[in-house]
This record gives C-alpha cells, structure tokens and sequence, in this order.
C-alpha cells in the first residue's frame, strides 16, 4: 500500500498483510489523494521551468527502463526516477535527470521500496470468447479416455467455445471479455493484443474485432487487433471452401474496415499447412494486415519458413520448431513468442526451449495466450512460470514481457521501455527486487498502473474517471 510522503511507515512492503491492511481507503477516492503528493520540496519547486512533470515516480529501489539495447536486458537504475508529462515520458534515469521537472503542481509518487517497470505488453491472446472449456480441463487432467469424454458429452478443442462466441450478442460478448481484461488491466497489462478466430464466420469473426475496438474505447488500455480467420475451419465446411471464403472475402472485408492490424494462422498438423498459411498471410498483406503466425505448437511442418519468407512479425508457439528453423526466423527479425502459459495449462508433453532461441539471437516475448483452454490474465504469473518451468532468466523474461512484447506488436517506438519520447505506461510493483516478480506468488504484485500518464488501477482496483 502506498502511504503519503510525510507518512513513511515501518510496514512491511512486500507481505500479503500490506496489500489488504488500508481497506476502508482501498476503493475510496482519500486513498487516491494520498496516493500522490502534490508538492515536492526541492530547491528546484519555486523555478518555472520549461518541461514541467505532471507526474514524478521518484525513489524507487530498481527503476527498469527495459530499453531494447540494455546490455542487462531490463536496463536497471538503481533509486531510479522517471517524469511524466502531456502523456508522455519526459526522463528517466537517476534523481538529477527528474527532480530540475518537477513544479508546485507536480503528483509525486513514493516509490521507495519498490520496483517500477513499463507495463506489461501482453502480444497473444484470444482473450474475446464466450463460453469455458472447464470440462475439458478437467477430463485431461484426469486423463479420461476418448471414449469416456464422448460418453460424457464433454466438448474439446476450439470449436467448444465457437457457438457461444457465435450467440452472445456483441453487449455480452463484450462483458464477459471486459472481466478478464479489466484483470489484466490490474495486473499491470497496459497493452493487449486481441485476435479473433472463434466464430469462423462472416458475423462473428466481425463481431470480435468490434468487441476489440470498444475494449479500447472503454477501458485503459491499448487493444491491438489480429484477424485470425484462419484458426480453423466450421465443422460443417470443407476446409479448401472455408479458405476461398477467408481469402477471397473474408480477409479484404476486414483489412478494408481497419478493424484488425495483423493476419494471423494457424500452421500445425490437423490444421492448416505451410503452404495454406502462407496463401493466407499474403493475403493478408494485400489488405494491409501484416503476418503474425502460430506454429510448430503441437507438430514440426515448416511454419518457421513461411513466417521468415514473410517476415512475419512474430511466430508464435515454437515447440516442435527445429534449430535451423529458429535461425531463419531470427535472421528474418521475427520475434519468438513462445507461450508458457498454454504449455501448463494443457501439461505440453514437449514445453517449449527457450536456449536454442536465444542462442539462434531471437528476441522473445512472452504472452499470456488468454484464450478458453488457458484462462490466464496474469503477466506475473506468465513470468513465474517461463522462469521456473521454461528456465528463462527473470531479466529475460521481463525483458520478453515489455520490450519483446512492444517488438512483437511493432510497437517498439511507442512502448514496451521507460524512456524519454515513449507513452508513460509505467507500472509499480510491490516488490523490492525485480527477481520477486518470478519468486513471490502474490496474488498481484502489482502496486500500481499508470496508462498513458494517467492512474488506471491501485491495488488490483481499477481507477474509474
Ligand atoms: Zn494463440
């Protein structure tokens, strides 16, 4: 919990105790006010300067710029400060390069004790759906036969949530993806990109794309969209007539209306081939929508070419994909996204390497894959487990979950670092150390979330204007 200024306590800072121990002020606006302090004695406070902070994060224990060429990955200060003004991050560093900005207006926020990083870019989810695959998580977990799911009516893979993405109304649809990103929101995501896939049809695919855009329109927080028609195909469709119609109209309706940035496919055994993904994200060029790719999840069947001829911006999965392939998408400047959320949630019998990735010079990210048979929200909790089960490094990881992210998005000039140009989306977490992100399992370590130079979320509570 933050305290004012003038109030430093001896409270611990990093218990579960400190996150619940002020709930009268947790939701309520004097909590707000005394987030920030309004006034910062310096003898710099009576100047007019010419770049006046609006917002100063000042004191932190580690201040993680994550700037791309940081030769410790996450570009470390230590007591760093960041200024924040017109939405914007003015500077960042050491005390000297923050406090000649700050002015009588000037919100300061204590982060003495705490860690400030960029928040979270979250670049692969599927994260608008409606429905759940609870059953089927739990019939894989205890590993009923197929012949005992069938007996029980239970419904697996993608086309369990199809029909009711298909029926919600778009008001429904929107609510039920509004609860989990209002989540990730409070869990330091200030990025998220969103694809479609769960309707295969016309309606529905547009449907999502729209419920993307009023995300972004509603909440705080940038939603980037992926058209990904090519998930798969209607049970009641051959799949050679299901491509004609993705490419031939599905594909320049969607690229036309502006509601989607990427194309994406799904290249994987029982899916679509290389070649098939490969006629698909050319078409998608041609409509404007550049190449993202999933492959080499689940089989090996030469995704990482097609993405690397392409230049895809990222290929996303990478389990199955061999040494060389891994070498051509890096050449290529293909970011890797290899995704430990979806390789615990379905017990992957062959998680994903990320040594050969980065030996190959690969930038990664991570992401969460939010999606109904990984219904995760929680970069922290993405982080913890692509360093404990995956063997990433917590720089690594951190690095993977910002500027990697910002990297596999295109967005790397915008965000992803806190740096001097780049939008202030800056989050503080309760931890002294950046290495607690991935050694705590805290609820949410996330203290708070700044979008844009404005405060979204304290304490897992979102801010509403
Ligand atoms: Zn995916």
């Amino acid at each position: 919990m933050f305290e004012p200024i003038e109030e430093k306590t001896e409270r611990p800072m990093n218990s579960l105790h400190a996150l619940s121990s002020s709930k009268e002020s947790r939701y309520g606006q004097s909590f707000i006010e005394a987030f920030c302090e309004r006034r910062e004695e310096t003898p710099f406070s009576t100047k007019i300067m010419e770049k006046n902070a609006e917002l100063v994060i000042k004191n932190a224990s580690e201040l993680l710029t994550c700037r791309d060429d940081a030769p410790d990955l996450i570009g470390l200060v230590k007591n760093g400060w960041v200024a924040v003004g017109g939405g914007k991050i003015i500077a960042a560093g050491g005390a000297e390069s923050v406090k000649p900005l700050i002015s009588d207006s000037t919100k300061v926020i204590d982060a003495s004790g705490r860690v400030v990083a960029p928040g979270f870019v979250d670049s692969h989810t599927h994260v608008v759906f409606g429905g759940s695959r609870v059953d089927e998580y739990f019939a894989k977990i205890e590993k009923l036969s197929g012949e005992e799911i069938k007996r029980r009516g239970i419904k697996t893979g993608i086309l369990t949530t199809l029909e009711p993405t298909r029926e919600h109304s778009i008001e429904e649809l929107y609510n039920e993806t509004a609860l989990r990103v209002r989540d990730m929101i409070v869990s330091g995501t200030t990025t998220v990109e969103s694809k479609s896939g769960y309707g295969l049809d016309r309606d529905t695919e547009l449907k999502q794309l729209e419920v993307n855009r009023l995300l972004e329109q509603r909440l705080p927080i940038t939603v980037v969209s992926t058209f990904l028609g090519g998930h798969g195909w209607p049970h009641d469709m051959r799949k050679e007539k299901y491509m004609d119609f993705l490419i031939n109209e599905m594909i320049p309706l969607v690229g036309g209306s502006g509601l989607a940035e990427f194309c994406d496919a799904w290249c994987d055994e029982g899916y679509y081939t290389a070649q098939e993904c490969g006629h698909i994200l050319e078409a998608g060029i041609k409509s404007d929508m550049r190449p993202k790719l999933h492959e080499g999840g689940y089989s090996y069947i030469g995704g990482a070419e097609v993405a690397a001829d392409l230049q895809a911006v990222s290929a996303d999965h990478l389990n199955y994909d061999p040494r060389k392939s891994l070498r051509r998408l890096a050449e290529a400047g293909t970011v890797g996204t290899p995704l430990p959320g979806i390789d615990f949630a379905v017990g992957h019998e062959r998680p994903f390497d990320p040594s050969p990735m980065i030996e190959e010079g690969m930038e990664l990210a991570i992401a969460t894959n939010c999606c109904p048979g990984c219904w995760c929200t929680s970069m922290p909790f993405i982080i913890i487990l692509a360093c404990r089960n995956h063997g990433m490094s917590s720089e690594r990881a951190i690095r993977a979950a910002t500027i990697g992210g910002a990297k596999a998005l295109a967005r790397q000039d915008s965000i992803g670092s806190i740096e001097p140009g780049k939008n202030a989306d800056i989050q503080i977490w309760n931890l002294k150390r950046h290495e607690d992100i991935a050694y705590h399992y805290m609820t949410n370590p996330v203290a708070a979330v700044i979008k844009n130079g404005r405060i979204t979320a304290v304490d897992s509570a979102l801010i509403e204007e």
